[in-house]
């Protein structure tokens, strides 16, 4: 199994690499950097959810058994080294609120849907020893980090919330807490490509003026368009003062990585979520 996954076009150059497990990747070189931080996004493998949620969905709010997604969740925790009731998760609402978390909040939605921290797509901390969990199944994760002062975040940026600026956001408030944008490195993972990803006028009029000229998107017919939401948020990011040889774009694209991730475009809205979760451990 493990070996028929890496096999998977470009696996390995884009930077990303299966755990043993098979339950999620990590970016090799962020692992090398950061050693006391843990960056995952899991793949569909090695739950125990059935049908269109086959096997590893951690979605709560899919109309999955609540008890396999428990499950599934736990096993990510396990064989990341955490204890699940050290996460917290968020209920996503394709928005640009952005929320600070504390080691008060750990277990937040780890086992309830309500539960969740309300309506936010992006959590960030201080704090060690919590791990910082959102759902997806083609929006863009970007994960946060910045080792001087323990800053860690995660956002959840679909095109709404690309066009709002989410990843803007998350480092005008790292910034606003004393947080340095440009000692802050950004991880892009795996998210629907402009393979896969085509939009209208209505959404390619949002991006911002000054950005849109950067190879964000291609014309493919009168009002048609593909869109790369990895590069329009680094463009982003590049804007909000991060500097690119510390931003990483996995690449990696969830429509076309069938073997590995779910889709919400390809699977046609009946498919289960992976998520990406961030923190540091406690030394
Ligand atoms: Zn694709």
């Amino acid at each position: 199994m493990r070996e028929s996954l890496l096999a998977q076009k470009g696996l390995i150059a884009m930077g990303m690499m299966v755990d043993q497990t098979n339950t999620f990747l990590e970016s090799s070189s962020w692992k090398k950097r950061f050693p006391g931080l843990t960056a995952l996004f899991t793949t569909k493998h090695g739950g125990v959810s059935q049908g269109y949620f086959s096997s590893l969905n951690t979605g709560l709010h899919v109309n999955d058994q609540r008890l396999d997604v428990i499950h599934n969740r736990h096993t990510v925790a396990r064989n990341s080294g955490w204890e699940l009731n050290k996460w917290i998760f968020a209920d996503q609402v394709h928005g640009t609120r952005v929320v600070q978390v504390t080691s008060r909040h750990a277990g937040m939605g780890t086992e309830n849907y309500s539960g969740a921290v309300k309506a936010a797509d992006g959590l960030w901390t201080f704090d060690q020893g919590v791990g910082l969990s959102l759902g997806f199944a083609d929006c863009v994760p970007i994960y946060f980090a910045e080792p001087e002062t323990g800053y860690a975040g995660v956002a959840h940026a679909g095109w709404k919330g690309s066009v709002g600026n989410i990843a803007g956001e998350m480092i005008r408030q790292a910034a606003e807490a004393g947080v340095c944008a440009e000692k802050v490195y950004v991880m892009i993972g795996p998210s629907i490509g402009e393979c896969c990803y085509q939009v209208d006028q209505r959404v390619i009029d949002q991006i911002p003026e000054d950005i849109s000229g950067k190879g964000i998107y291609e014309t493919v017919a009168e009002g048609q368009y593909k869109l790369n939401l990895q590069e329009l948020n680094k463009q982003l990011l590049l804007k909000a003062g991060v500097k690119e040889h510390h931003i990483e774009i996995s690449g990696m694209c969830t429509g076309c990585y069938d073997q590995l991730f779910f889709s919400h475009r390809r699977d046609q809205g009946k498919t289960g979520r992976m998520s990406a979760v961030i923190g540091w451990r406690e030394s």
